[in-house]
């Protein structure tokens, strides 16, 4: 039998603020809230309704996990965001916000998304390369929405703008189950070499 206790208490997903051409793309979300779910995972997120951020935070809502959503004072206009579920924190800006969800959480996953997806999902990246947090980083590759990006970030390995090292912090999966099992492994691991160095 699967062991469905976590060692995260809470997840940060950074997805898009559209739902996508796909359906694939609005069920993995769905799939991830679900996920969440049954391990007792809590979500931190941008806050809002509006596209896979609406879907996994109902998901993770319905299934009676906490939810909280963390908006900057110019998106709460509720045409721009939509009704939030859960609890809201309102932060002064972007770079707050940002600042917020990482505290926040135990661990980042990325679902399909555009500009403000990607701009997340490598501030955390950045942020682990640098030492600043050892929050494992998940890439949820529905469909291979993220093999042209995994194969840019391969080319700047290749060209020694990133180390072998650093590529590591890239943890994906194609589903939902995948990816949280290999979160999990990577965080234990991390874990075993802190408490080595004691
Ligand atoms: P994008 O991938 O460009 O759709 O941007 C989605 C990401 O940026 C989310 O993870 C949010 O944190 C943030 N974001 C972008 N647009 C919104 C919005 N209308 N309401 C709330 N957060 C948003």
């Amino acid at each position: 039998m699967e062991d469905t206790k976590s060692r995260f208490k809470r997840i940060c997903v950074f997805c898009g603020s559209s739902s996508g051409k796909k359906p694939t793309y609005q069920e993995a979300a769905v799939e991830l809230g679900k996920e969440l779910v049954e391990r007792k995972i809590d979500l931190v997120y941008g806050g809002g309704s509006v596209g896979l951020m609406g879907l996994v935070s109902q998901a993770v809502h319905d299934g009676g996990r906490h939810v909280l959503g963390v908006i900057p004072k110019t998106l709460t206009p509720r045409e721009i965001t939509g009704d939030p579920v859960g609890e809201v924190k309102t932060v002064s800006d972007m770079h707050q916000r940002k600042a917020e969800m990482a505290r926040q959480a135990d661990a980042f996953i990325a679902l399909p998304g555009g500009y403000g997806t990607l701009e997340e999902l490598l501030e955390v990246i950045t942020w682990a390369q640098l030492g600043i947090h050892r929050k494992p980083v998940g890439l949820l590759n529905v469909d291979g929405f993220y093999n042209s990006l995994l194969s840019f970030v391969d080319k700047a390995v290749d060209e020694g703008f990133i180390s072998p090292t650093a590529r590591r912090i890239i943890i994906s999966a194609p589903t939902a189950k995948k990816l949280v099992r290999q979160l999990e492994h990577k965080s234990r691991y991390t874990y075993k070499i802190i408490n080595n160095k004691k």
